[in-house]
């Protein structure tokens, strides 16, 4: 029995609420909050009758500390689901401290606002003293670490798929198939095609600020960082096929250079078709990925967030896409003294995922984690206290609800290696 007060109504909110509404006997009563109320109004409706979950809807702005501290006093849950978007996470971080309640989110913090000059100043001196220069990072949310663990409280961060699913497979892989790691490579692979010549698949003001910063990788104790889109290998997906990747910073391999002992090099790379590259090489090269407002006609216009509002709605991709997508970690290192490769990874059907949940595959691989890591909190699978990534929790419990719950997991002992 429990009260989960999400925060967010989007694409892989969409997701996760209507899988906790699976689990009806944990996640007892929920209240969906976010800014837009009517979008809260219309999945409760549309989920009356079909669960035993109590749903109530708010209106909040999460932003706002205060105000979110207003509703977590009054709806008193037992834990707050951030799938809000990462702007947010410090506000919901400190409202959830103020009342004493635990937080989990998808995504690590990075500031709407990159121009403001007080930002700015600590970034600057991020990049310099860590090596890399994506707007994200986790030393916003790890300031929480000794704050969490005093007040008593668990803060589970990114438990999506990657960041979320790609760490419990590194857990996994520790705990069961290595004595030790020496490479991470995360492939993270979306065969869809959803027929638009430029869309993205989830909120496209992230997407885009994520793919258009510098790659880096971790390797030998330092991070290496490369020129956006500078790295490219082909990779043949099992149910996918043969598609060209590119080596991208992802928050992950941070915590994941902390947390796997004597790890030597980790990778992410993602998959992209040469027409959604061109675009967004395009749209950069005007401007129209720029977070600085420009002046139009009198009005104070940021050209990324007009840009969001030209493109397809993540949301109504479902119903359009086909294809599948293959998301999972390559290992090398060694057992009883052996080298050895080893694959874990999940693909998901885009069609089949719409006719579940009414999502593409996106959200679902990213919805059904965040329910699954709010599961592992809610029956106390994952007590630690204070602010944690999934790596640093028991995998067993999380795969085994996640295959429960739509995302098996497929291994291979013998994967071909990315060079
Ligand atoms: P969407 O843009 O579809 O949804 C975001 C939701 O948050 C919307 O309902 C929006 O409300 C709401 N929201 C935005 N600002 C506020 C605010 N100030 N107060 C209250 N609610 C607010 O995003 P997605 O569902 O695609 O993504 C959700 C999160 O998941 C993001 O953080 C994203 O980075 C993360 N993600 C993680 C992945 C992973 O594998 N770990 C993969 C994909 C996404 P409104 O309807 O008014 O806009």
């Amino acid at each position: 029995m429990s009260r989960v007060l999400v925060v967010g109504c989007g694409g892989v909110a969409q997701v996760a609420i209507r899988k906790c509404c699976q689990a009806d006997q944990v996640f007892t009563e929920l209240c969906i909050a976010s800014r837009t109320k009517s979008k809260c109004d219309a999945l409760a409706e549309e989920l009356k009758g079909k669960t035993a979950t109590k749903i109530t809807t708010a209106h909040v702005d999460a932003d706002n500390a205060s105000e979110m501290a207003d509703l977590i006093r009054s709806y008193k849950p037992d834990l707050v689901m951030n799938i809000a978007l990462p702007y947010q996470d410090l506000a919901i971080m400190d409202a959830c401290l103020a009342c004493g309640v635990n937080y989990m989110d998808t995504a690590n913090y990075e500031p709407e606002d990159t121009d403001d000059p007080e930002w700015r100043a600590i970034y600057e001196k991020r990049c310099r003293e860590k090596g890399f220069s994506a707007y994200f990072d986790y030393s916003w949310q790890w300031a929480y670490r000794e704050k969490f663990e005093k007040a008593g409280l668990t803060a589970l961060l990114g438990c999506g798929f990657d960041p979320g699913v790609t760490q419990a497979y590194c857990a996994y892989a520790q705990k069961h198939e290595f004595d030790a790691i020496d490479t991470i490579d995360i492939l993270d692979c979306n065969g869809g095609d959803h027929g638009y010549p430029f869309a993205t698949n989830f909120n496209p003001e992230v997407n885009l600020r994520e793919v258009s910063a510098p790659g880096s990788y971790w390797e030998n104790g330092h991070w290496v960082e490369i020129p956006a889109m500078s790295i490219k290998r082909e990779y043949d997906f099992d149910q996918v096929g043969r598609k060209d990747m590119y080596l991208l910073h992802h928050e992950e391999i941070e915590s994941l250079a902390l947390n796997i002992p004597g790890v030597k090099r980790i990778r992410f790379f993602m998959t992209f078709g040469q027409s959604y590259l061109t675009h967004m090489k395009c749209l950069e090269n005007v401007g129209m990925l720029s977070t600085t407002p420009v002046e139009f006609e009198g009005q104070q216009i940021v050209p990324i967030k007009f840009l969001k509002a030209l493109l397809p709605d993540p949301a109504s991709l479902g119903p359009r896409t086909k294809g599948k997508t293959n998301i999972g970690c390559i290992f090398t290192g060694k057992k009883d003294g052996r080298e050895k490769t080893y694959y874990i990874y999940n693909v998901c059907d885009h069609e089949e995922s719409y006719r579940e949940v009414k999502s593409q595959a996106i959200s679902y691989t990213t919805g059904v984690p965040a329910m699954c890591g709010a599961l592992m909190l809610l029956t106390g699978k994952w007590t630690a206290k204070g602010v944690h990534t999934v790596e640093e929790f028991d995998p067993d419990p999380f795969l085994d609800a996640l295959e429960k719950y739509g995302l098996p997991r497929k291994e291979s002992h013998s994967p071909i290696l990315v060079d």
